[in-house]
């Protein structure tokens, strides 16, 4: 039952949908192997998110208080986590006037690929006022820049000594805060950006403060962050691809997942540079940065719907549902959206979040709806639940940045939140998928080799029973019932085969034809019965004493025939008289045993078979009439 090619076509789960071809021995190892390698790379990624490029603990974050900050560095390796409650001071800028070269500290330390990194031109300031308990040199890293900034401590002017994985517009910068001032106890730190206060928020992003000497967990982490990300979509993929391999059914899914996940990095990562770009080509095209948050919002919702709408034939594989309620929602949405953006309305403005929140709700009514229509009509399958999971994700996504008014969109955390969901929902739904298939395919194979095991089981009871009466066929046919020894038909068609290839030259043949005397007197005296047990008991004598290549056969009643085969007259004679005197013996020791009288025929030219018999009977009437127990034959001349 090896290797053999099953086409099953099986119903209910979306796994079924499409043909199994099970072999069941092959892809075995590399079923293994793969799911190996997958859940290698699943748990070694998440074990680097968990620990390494995690988010800060919350006793890492340090908050300032009224602009200010103690810092104290209590181990070596300390990261601190500067986030929010900057103070912002709209009075304090820097211009193009007033930006002093000879205040840049550390320029000598790389060349700066990044010109503008530095060269802010201060319409917003932010200030903090930082304590340091031990006076220990500190790194500062900004991460995710993507607008000109320039940062001073004590008035003085810092050049990062460098910019870390610089993608898509949007780079990481690193400073070293060391030249404090002794006298003083708070340091003031002063980051100054290009961005209109009311649009930057960039003082809800991390600053992260480090001792020196961790400059190289810092430059990791921070390609780590890309390493993470890459990796991620990486195993999507290749999950995508053995899956596609194993599993037809995965196919799809595989590609609409990783489809989803690389739209979603784009919207995510690259469109902001993408708008950007474009605003360089032409200043007419300038954007304001909630606009360009619509147009991701509206990409979003696309992404989402595009992802429901392409995976629709999994969870509703016969399109039972085809009411078109929840695009009603989007449509809705997207005039929303549109209002906002033709009429230059910010999305932070109330009537902008109004507006979204209202459209957004709707849409979202509408989005379940719709789910629960193709849960109501196909049952609960986990691709339509990922694919609820994701329209969530998405939804909070977009609640949230309208209404806490921040880049939530930007940042990183929410998108690796996001794969993170996405994996871990991919491979639940592909070990569930494929748990599926094996245990209805091990079912079927259990199934059918019990019906097979059966079948043949049968077929050879059936067999045996065909064997046994084609052998009882075969015996009627060639041997008499009551003696076992040959009968008459099968004696004639023997006789007929011998005289076929009979040379008269090289061989001899001779027909004995005997008769047993007075036998009506046996049955008369003895009853029927002791007849039949003679006539058996003759048989046996006749098999046992007539050599084995003879033909020996019951022709009549009472009436046997024998052939010998390549003798000569003498040895016949004594053979048969031999058997004369057994059965003359016998008829002496048993009452219902009876002597034989013989009649022989020598095969000779001029003869056929019916001559031959007519022969032998006339010298066995002769031997009858020459008194019984008795042999005559036709060669012997009185
Ligand atoms: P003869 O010496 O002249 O041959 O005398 P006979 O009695 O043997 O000859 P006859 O032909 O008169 O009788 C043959 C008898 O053999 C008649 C029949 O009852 C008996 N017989 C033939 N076939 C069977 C059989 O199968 N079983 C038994 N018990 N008797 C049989
Ligand atoms: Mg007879
Ligand atoms: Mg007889």
């Amino acid at each position: 039952m090896s290797n053999y090619i099953l086409n099953v076509v099986a119903p209910q789960t979306e796994a079924h949908m499409i043909n199994y071809r099970v072999t069941s021995s092959s892809h075995t190892y590399a079923k293994t192997l793969c799911f190996i390698v997958i859940a290698v790379l699943t748990a070694l990624s998440l074990m680097i998110i968990l620990t390494l490029g995690s988010v800060p603990s919350d006793d890492k974050i340090y908050a300032a208080q009224e602009g200010k900050l103690d810092i104290s560095t209590k181990t070596g390796t300390d990261l601190f986590y500067l986030k929010g409650e900057w103070n912002y001071y709209k009075d304090v800028f820097l211009t193009p006037e007033t930006f002093d070269e000879s205040l840049l500290v550390g320029n000598d330390t790389v060349s700066i690929p990044y010109p503008n990194v530095t060269r802010a031109q201060g319409t917003a300031t932010y200030k903090l006022d930082l304590k340091f308990e031990n006076k220990k040199d500190l790194l500062l890293y900004i991460p995710y820049l993507e607008e000109p900034i320039s940062i001073f401590l004590n008035g003085k002017c810092l050049a990062p000594i460098r910019i870390l994985s610089p993608i898509a517009g949007t780079g990481s910068a690193l400073y070293t805060v060391s030249n404090y001032d002794q006298n003083i106890e708070y340091q003031q730190l002063v980051i100054s950006t290009n961005k209109n206060p009311e649009d930057s928020t960039f003082y809800e992003r991390y600053v992260i403060l480090a001792p020196l000497d961790s400059i190289n967990t810092l430059i990791f982490s921070s390609s780590l962050n890309q390493f993470i990300f890459f990796s991620m979509l990486l195993i999507i993929t290749f999950n995508g691809f053995v899956f596609m391999f194993l599993h037809p059914a995965h196919k799809i899914m595989s590609l609409i997942t990783v489809f989803d996940a690389l739209l979603l990095i784009f919207i995510t990562m690259s469109l902001p540079a993408v708008l950007d770009f474009f605003t360089n080509l032409s200043p007419s095209f300038a954007l304001k940065d909630s606009t360009k948050e619509i147009i991701q919002m509206i990409l979003l919702m696309a992404t989402g719907a595009l992802g429901i709408s392409l995976s629709k034939e999994i969870f509703d594989p016969e399109f039972k549902v085809n009411k078109k309620v929840w695009y009603d929602g989007c449509i809705l949405l997207f005039i929303a959206l549109c209002i906002l953006f033709l009429w230059d309305m910010t999305i932070y403005d109330k009537y902008g979040i109004a507006i979204l929140t209202i459209s957004l709700g709707i849409t979202f009514i509408g989005v379940f709806k719709r789910f629960k229509a193709y849960y109501d009509a196909n049952g609960l399958c986990v691709y339509l639940v990922f694919q609820a999971c994701k329209t969530v994700y998405l939804g909070v996504l977009m609640l949230s940045t309208i209404t806490m008014q921040n880049l939530v969109i930007y940042n990183n955390l929410s998108i690796y939140n996001l794969f993170l969901l996405f994996i871990v929902l991919h491979l639940i739904m592909r070990l569930h998928d494929n748990y599926t298939s094996h245990t209805e395919v091990a079912r079927l194979n259990t199934g059918l080799e019990a019906i097979v095991a059966e079948r043949t089981q049968r077929l050879s009871e059936a067999n045996a029973a065909l064997q046994k009466s084609n052998d009882t066929l075969n015996e009627i046919s060639i041997k008499d019932a009551l003696t076992k020894i040959n009968n008459r038909l099968h004696f004639e068609r023997k006789v007929e085969e011998l005289l076929g290839k009979f040379n008269e030259q090289t061989g001899s043949l001779y027909l004995c034809i005997f008769d047993l005397d007075f036998f009506k007197k046996i049955n008369d005296t003895y009853g029927h019965e002791q007849g039949d047990k003679a006539l058996i008991e003759v048989a046996a004598i006749g098999s046992e004493m007539l050599p084995k290549n003879c033909i020996f056969a019951r022709i009549g009643g009472e009436e046997f025939a024998v052939i010998f085969i390549d003798m000569d007259d003498v040895e016949v004679l004594n053979i048969i008289d031999a058997l004369r005197v057994k059965l003359e013996t016998e008829s002496k020791s048993k009452t219902y045993a009876t002597t034989g009288s013989f009649g022989l025929s020598k095969y000779g030219t001029n003869m056929d078979s019916k001559k031959w018999f007519v022969s032998a009977d006339k010298e066995l009437y002769r031997a009858k009439a020459g008194g019984r127990n008795k042999i005559m034959a036709d060669f012997i001349k009185d």
